[in-house]
């Protein structure tokens, strides 16, 4: 059993003492994906290519030349393109196409001499919160291997959280790290729209996509939000301020703070009784020690899902317009002629759940319902966002649950896609509103599957986030 390290000072010192080498390290993580295959976790393991960069950044390390992640061992969702591999976002679609560029983030982090040890199972296209709608079939939760293990970054995350690797690196367009994040009992980041570049990382729905690191500690979630972001020139959206030394700074807070929590996450009749008692207690205990913590009633709270979901629907429709069977991956055997190859390609390379989302994406962007679907919910999300950052302009944080439920059964939720829409309630506030957000470990219920609550705060406020949630763990 490889040791579990709860964050990469920790593995360094030992790399330092002689403890362990970055080699070591990976063929131990090696092992334990191989006898945790029936946790689905990886699309590809890059067993070959890991051991290979792993001896040449032992290498580095004894000549003091190494980068700052020398012994991150990391996992990439399989939608983060990596020159020379395979990239699926677990689509039929892109079966069999090789990306013919990195994203800058893989850039980044191999500069900084991470070892990317393979590519995570996902939700297809990132569409999804249970990893139940990959082409590769489910991951399973290693807490419980019937229950989901959250999604849409549901590899990543269980892949951490079995030790198969130190850290990974999800997608979250409306809650995808920090959801299976918080099934798994990890820390889980979104940070502000506009952070960390999405050249190279295959489109979901624009405005809201962003990068984030699934980890053990605040403190790997810092480095890897720092080695991430920045200006980019393929990335127009991304801010062009220099990016702040968060780990250099990263200290737990203690100062007192004002802390809004939304009502309905202790009183809905929706949210599992367990995660208004973790509530509870940590609310409680802000309290006692001097924090001002007070409800408040977000009003748009109803329209929050529905509007996402029109709005990364609509986006998706077209993102995912560029799957033809011409440019990219699966062409139907079937195809006869230019019609038949777009129609049986996309047919038979999409699965149900991502065929819903172009159908209704088209549909709300069509021109007898545009108004009525599309510009309406901009203007929703202008709502939203104004009023969610008035609530950041009067307390520092937000806090909710990350999820109403902990891990559900297999299965349980994926025959109706509202049910499994509703889910996303406490993320996609977020999302619409481009704030920053981390889902924090919460203890386990008493079945003992891992519960996560969220902190939200103001556009690029990550030190403040990073600093208290470094102190919220030690409550
Ligand atoms: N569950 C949400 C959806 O299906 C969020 C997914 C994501 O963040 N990629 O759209």
């Amino acid at each position: 059993m490889t040791k579990f390290y709860s964050s990469l000072d920790e593995i360094k010192r030992e790399i330092q003492a002689g403890g362990i080498t970055v080699e070591g390290l990976v063929k131990n993580y090696l092992a334990q994906i191989k006898s945790n295959a029936h946790l689905n976790a990886f699309n590809e393991v890059f067993e070959t290519e890991a051991l290979a960069n792993a001896k040449t950044v032992d290498a580095r390390i004894k000549a003091g030349t190494a980068g700052r992640l020398a012994g991150m061992v990391i996992g990439i969702k399989d939608n983060i393109c990596y020159k020379g591999h395979k990239v699926t976002a677990s689509s039929k679609i892109l079966d069999g196409f090789t990306s013919v560029y990195s994203s800058t983030i893989v850039e980044r982090l191999l500069a900084e001499d991470a070892v990317i040890i393979g590519r995570c199972n996902c939700d297809e296209f990132a569409m999804g919160a249970s990893n139940e709608n990959s082409y590769y079939g489910p991951v399973k939760n290693a807490a419980n291997t019937k229950r989901v293990a959250g999604g849409s970054s549901g590899g990543s995350a269980v892949a951490v959280q079995a030790n198969l690797c130190h850290a990974a690196i999800g997608t979250d367009t409306g809650g995808s790290v920090r959801q299976p994040a918080s099934f798994c009992g990890l820390v889980g980041l979104k940070p502000t729209y506009g952070s960390i570049s999405r050249h190279g990382i295959i489109a979901y729905a624009s405005s809201f996509d962003q990068v984030g690191p699934i980890t053990r500690s605040v403190e790997d979630a810092a480095l890897l939000l720092e080695v991430m972001a920045g200006a980019d020139e393929y990335d127009s959206t991304l801010s062009q301020s220099p990016v702040p030394k968060y780990t250099g700074t990263l200290a737990s807070d203690k100062s007192k703070k004002k802390i809004a929590y939304l009502q309905e996450a202790i009183s809905s009749p929706g949210v599992d009784d367990e995660v208004k008692s973790a509530m509870v207690q940590y609310i409680d205990k802000l309290r006692a020690e001097g924090h001002t913590v007070k409800p408040i009633a977000f009003e748009y709270l109803d329209y929050i899902v529905p509007t996402y979901y029109i709005l990364a629907m609509a986006e998706a429709s077209s993102n995912l317009a560029r799957y033809d069977g011409v440019h990219y991956g699966y062409r139907s055997p079937q195809a006869t002629d230019l019609q038949s190859t777009y129609k049986r390609s996309r047919s038979e390379g999409f699965g149900k759940e991502v065929k819903r989302r172009i159908m209704l994406g088209t549909f709300v962007l069509s021109a007898g319902y545009y108004d009525a679907y599309y510009a309406k919910a901009q203007k929703v999300r202008r709502l939203i966002k104004e009023k969610t950052d008035s609530l950041l302009e009067e307390f520092d944080f937000i806090l909710t649950p990350t999820a109403p439920e902990p891990a559900f059964p297999l299965g349980k939720k994926e025959k109706d896609p509202v049910v499994m829409y509703l889910y996303d309630i406490f993320t996609v506030q977020a999302s619409l509103a481009g704030v920053p957000a981390i889902s924090l470990p919460a203890g386990t219920n008493n079945e003992g599957l891992p519960l996560g609550v969220q902190l939200l705060t103001k556009r690029f406020a990550e030190q403040e986030l990073l600093n208290f949630s470094k102190y919220f763990l030690t409550l």
